[in-house]
């Protein structure tokens, strides 16, 4: 049992780990299983010759395909605002967003895309990073995917969602404040300490090569929380080379799989790749990592996200990192 509060040294704030209400009764809906979907629907409007809501029908793709979001939250056409002044200021909701679709199979999952079709997603979130950091106004490019009807996904289709904004993200801003005041602190990058404590304490590791290290961190804020970082000074994926892509789309798959065997139905989650802002400083500290928020706390049991969580901010993980991973570890040998 590990009942304590940890420090997460990325967001500079503390999580709660409380694995002893893990197992507390739960009177309330489980998630219900989603029967199979066909790998083909023709009402779907991300499948091969989908009609989409703008009235464009998809190509017949055969692999990945990339379209601009018809119902954009940022755009290049976001209406000019009016003048503002504090403390009700706007501005612009500039940006670019597109769609990707891992593969023509509507019934299919990340996790269970053969090697050399896990690959072509790794190239492409590469080229789309490089395409979208080349143009002049995009500084971040973030890249999601929502994955189950607990995250509110209604279309099952894989696919992921692609994020080129003006600005940079909370999140990374907070990242990047943080490895600027450990380095003036400890002298060295606060991903390498990471990456140094998890290998030396060794209980939470799920996998590891040379330029990439998958693990449930010491400071997970969700049950089975798992983060793959470079090991290497990759800051986003154009800065990784193709041997390097290779590892990354074959620890991915490894570790979606230790998610989606956990149950006899599949994680929900939320992945994200976060990569550096193209504004980032060359010396900046910051790595490419990819990260996994799995949703359900158990077979059919929703974590939510309440009182403390939501409006006060602090997160109550009830899965101690150490044992998550260990569950994590043995689903290779079920
Ligand atoms: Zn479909």
């Amino acid at each position: 049992m590990i009942w304590e509060n940890r420090w997460h040294p990325l967001l500079e704030r503390w999580v709660t780990i409380s694995s002893h209400r893990g197992a507390r009764p739960w009177q309330g809906a489980r998630v219900s299983e989603i029967g199979k979907a066909p790998s083909y629907d023709p009402e779907c409007y991300l499948c091969p010759n989908g009609r989409r809501i703008s009235g464009a029908r998809n190509p017949n793709y055969d692999q990945v395909f990339v379209f601009d979001n018809d119902h954009p939250a940022f755009g290049v056409d976001a209406p000019v605002t009016s003048p503002s002044q504090e403390p009700y200021l706007t501005s612009r909701a500039e940006g670019i967003c597109r769609v990707m679709c891992y593969s023509p199979d509507h019934s299919g999952r990340l996790s269970g895309l053969k090697a050399l079709d896990m690959q072509r997603v790794i190239e492409v979130w590469h080229d789309q990073t490089q395409m979208l950091l080349a143009q002049d106004e995009i500084d971040q490019v973030f890249i999601f995917e929502n994955n189950g009807e607990v995250v509110g996904v209604s279309n099952p289709h894989p696919h992921c969602q692609i994020y080129a904004l003006p600005f940079v993200l909370p999140v990374t801003q907070q990242i990047i404040s943080a490895l600027t005041s450990y380095r003036a602190r400890q002298k060295v990058n606060l991903f390498d300490d990471i990456i140094a404590r998890e290998i030396a304490d060794g209980r939470r590791l799920l996998s590891e090569s040379s330029d990439w290290i998958a693990f449930v961190p010491f400071f997970a804020q969700l049950p089975y929380e798992t983060w793959i970082v470079a090991k290497q000074p990759i800051r986003d994926l154009t800065h990784a080379s193709k041997a390097s892509q290779g590892q990354l789309g074959e620890m991915l798959t490894e570790v979606l799989g230790m998610q989606d065997r956990l149950w006899p139905t599949p994680q929900a989650y939320i992945l994200s790749i976060h990569q550096a802002p193209k504004s980032l400083s060359a010396e900046s500290d910051y790595r490419c990592y990819i990260q996994i928020q799995p949703m359900l706390r158990g077979a059919g049991l929703q974590k939510y996200l309440a009182g403390v969580e939501t409006a006060g901010g602090h997160f109550l993980n009830d899965g101690a990192p150490e044992e998550k991973a260990a569950e994590l570890r043995a689903t290779r040998s079920a």
